[in-house]
């Protein structure tokens, strides 16, 4: 199977990324899978520290790796936000693919020599494993917000940016330009939109050179999505929108069926409603659908 490095490569060559999912129980980990694999796309599947924690991290690892050999898709395994060396070398001893190595709430300084010695002593441990460092605010929690943090003053700049990337020897980098963490309840209902800072990403790849992440993702327009991929962004996490699918979809299993108790009558809708939510993200940034919908404009038009 091929590196979670050279499939990096080959999408952002293909000017196309790669969308990241997390998941907390068996029901996200086949919706995500069954998506990826319906549109034969890699696919990250992301377990932060509390994700890792309820399902068992040697558990997740068993689980993707299983999925991976029968499904015949790239799927990758991410330890998403990773606070401490300890956690993070206990993912390394697991056989993540990659790893988000989030000391951005720390000092400048301290985050720099932090991550660096944490580079060093997890490519020891699993040399293969990228290890994505963040700079920079993008709020916490994959949640239902009442109301938005203002992003705008903790943006990443280009010049920190290469600084970072530099003196730590990162292999992936997650800036803040614009995108934050969780949904404001107008979001959920489809009446605000997140908006990104193109021009920013541009030029942090720029000045860089490494592959980006953008996290977060959850609530942006359509749009700037397209626009972030195309100036540099190579992998997008969504959690909350699968997170609300999730719960809205079992609350309406279990009214549609009040007397059920069989889980795995109660479940399969949920499984279902969480792949419609990661099958639209994944066309979303892979482009799918995208040459046909423009050869049935030049049809209709001509
Ligand atoms: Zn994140």
């Amino acid at each position: 199977m091929q590196t979670l490095r050279e499939v990096l490569q080959q999408t952002q060559q293909r000017g196309v990324a790669i969308g990241h999912f997390n998941i907390s129980d068996l029901v996200l980990l086949k919706a995500v899978v069954a998506a990826a694999q319906e549109l034969n796309v890699p696919v990250l599947v992301g377990a932060s520290q509390g994700e890792r924690d309820f399902m068992g991290i040697h558990e997740i690892a068993a689980l993707v790796k299983s999925l991976r050999e029968e499904s015949g898709v790239p799927i990758f395994l991410n330890a998403d936000h990773t606070h401490s060396l300890a956690k993070a070398e206990e993912a390394a001893r697991a056989g993540f693919d990659s790893i988000v190595f989030d000391l951005s709430a720390l000092p400048r300084e301290e985050n720099v020599r932090q991550t660096k010695e944490a580079v060093a002593k997890l490519k020891a441990i699993h040399p293969a494993m990228l290890i994505e460092g963040e700079i920079g605010d993008i709020g916490t929690g994959s949640e239902i917000h009442e109301t938005m943090v203002d992003v705008s003053k903790g943006l990443t700049t280009p010049e920190e940016a290469k600084q970072f990337v530099e003196a730590t020897g990162i292999d992936i980098l997650a800036p803040a330009v614009g995108n934050m963490h969780g949904m404001s309840s107008s979001m959920v209902r489809g009446e605000a939109r997140k908006h990104l800072d193109i021009k920013r990403i541009a030029e942090i790849k720029k000045a860089t050179g490494v592959p980006l992440t953008l996290h977060g993702g959850s609530g942006t327009e359509d749009d700037d999505f397209r626009k972030a991929i195309a100036a540099g962004i190579n992998v997008v996490h969504i959690n909350t929108e699968v997170r609300v699918a999730w719960r809205q979809a079992l609350e309406a299993s279990l009214a549609k069926q009040p007397g059920e108790v069989v889980p795995y009558k109660i479940l399969p809708p949920v499984i279902e409603a969480v792949k419609e939510v990661v099958l639209s993200r994944l066309r979303l940034f892979n482009g799918v659908g995208l040459v046909a919908q423009d050869a049935g404009l030049a049809s209709a038009t001509g």
